[in-house]
């Protein structure tokens, strides 16, 4: 049996690898608008960052992670997440010392011994960001709005952002026991998992995916309503924010991040009609992460979209289609003697920035044409006898099947002017 890719992963072949080029270009284009720059760490780091920088409450921690030994013995985790690692890379090069707010945005591959499903993989792509050092409501509205700004950027322009705030570790205190007081008559009622974590964290039976479990704890207490005065006045501020500038959104009690260092805003964005796994993006703020991995006591917020998922709202939107995929030039040689010729040409072309290529495959001038065109280059150059020895190219528009000469000396510009005439033709 040949090898395959294992399970849970897959490999992004061309030309579908284009689509993630153009996805990511977009992706970063809004991050270096709203002024974030880019930081890479390591796709592993020490188990021990994400017991405590993610939780070891939580499912990602308790059950998805890729955990091995190296040859020293030392524990190591393959990134299910990038935040920790953010919050391990500030505090070791002591960013936070220079200027405030830090704004980061991240790329990359992350693991999680997740189920495999549409939508769900054990390896998968984030793009997200981080905002360290600012405390203000403000700070939250903006990342919301960059976060919506950045599904308009790839075509998609229907979305529901749930919105919820888990105030403070005090405001959660008092919740945490009202929340008790009302599930304990239900919980046999409970999945198993569930029972658990209401002994270890019972909001998190809010966000529990089972409607078993919603069922059984109808009306229960409202995070909302034990807000204490400063978080609530945080989360009016960001939702007046929002309002402010069109950005719509729904408030949902269930949302919730159940460990300590989450404070405040939680939000999650769907788009409708990608399947089950309708969730392209996740975040919330976590003014206690950095001080929980030793660092200073550091406000932080940020917020993560699932690249798959995205591309799949992308496919379905159709705001894929438009992407130019491969060469704008063939370079059709009419006589071998012509391929040293050819290659300068090509040369040429690729200096002065044009996607050219050419045949390596010993095909006839009939073949190389039917080349050309499956490649789809809107434009083929013609090197045969009469061109080189009067020094210019013919140059075969593959729509309209015009032809063309243009002079050697005038290459570059005459090749821009074609390529330009026919994408306005195409427009
Ligand atoms: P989270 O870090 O769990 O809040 O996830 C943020 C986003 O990453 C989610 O909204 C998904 O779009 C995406 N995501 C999380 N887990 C997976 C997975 N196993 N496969 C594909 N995408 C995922």
């Amino acid at each position: 049996m040949p090898i395959k890719a294992p399970r849970g992963t897959y490999d992004i072949m061309p030309p579908v690898s284009r689509s993630w080029q153009v996805l990511e270009e977009r992706l970063k284009e809004v991050a270096r608008l709203y002024g974030y720059q880019e930081i890479r760490t390591p796709l592993f780091e020490y188990t021990e960052l994400f017991e405590r920088g993610v939780g070891e409450g939580t499912d990602i921690v308790s059950k998805e992670m890729y955990t091995f030994y190296d040859k020293s013995g030392r524990s190591l985790t393959l990134r299910p997440e990038m935040t920790a690692s953010c919050a391990r890379a500030l505090i070791e090069h002591s960013a936070h010392t220079g200027l405030l707010p830090i704004k980061w945005f991240y790329y990359g591959p992350m693991f999680r011994y997740d189920r495999p499903q549409s939508g769900r993989y054990r390896q998968f792509h984030q793009f997200g960001v981080e905002v360290f050092g600012s405390a203000s409501p403000m700070v939250d509205a903006e990342v919301l709005m960059m976060m919506v700004q950045m599904l308009k950027a790839i075509g998609l322009k229907e979305y529901r952002l749930h919105l919820n705030s888990v105030g403070c570790p005090s405001c959660r205190d008092s919740y945490r026991q009202a929340l008790l007081d009302h599930i304990k008559p239900f919980c046999k009622e409970l999945c198993p998992d569930c029972q658990q974590r209401y002994q270890q964290n019972p909001l998190r039976v809010l966000d529990c995916k089972n409607p078993g479990c919603h069922q059984a704890i109808t009306g229960y207490p409202r995070l909302l309503d034990h807000l204490c005065a400063d978080c609530a006045r945080h989360y009016q501020r960001v939702q007046e924010t929002l309002k402010g500038h069109g950005i719509s959104f729904l408030h949902d009690d269930q949302l919730v991040r159940g460990l300590d260092y989450y404070t405040n805003t939680a939000f999650e964005i769907h788009i409708p009609g990608i399947g089950a796994q309708s969730a392209v993006g996740g975040g919330g703020r976590y003014n206690g992460l950095v001080k929980a991995i030793d660092g200073p006591d550091l406000p932080g917020i940020g917020f993560a979209l699932g690249l798959e998922r995205l591309l799949l709202a992308m496919q379905q939107n159709h705001t894929l289609n438009q992407h130019r995929n491969g060469i704008e030039v063939f370079v059709a040689v009419m006589e071998a003697q012509y391929e040293d010729i050819a290659i300068s040409i090509l040369q040429e072309l690729r200096a002065a920035g044009i996607a050219a290529d050419k045949d390596y495959m010993d095909r006839k001038a009939r073949a190389q044409m039917k080349y050309a065109d499956k490649l789809g280059a809107p434009l083929v150059l013609l090197v045969g006898d009469e061109e080189v020895k009067a020094g210019f190219v013919t140059v075969r528009n593959m729509t309209s099947k015009r032809q063309v000469a243009i002079s050697r000396a005038d290459l570059i510009p005459g090749i821009k002017n074609l390529l330009q005439q026919n994408e306005e033709e195409q427009a």
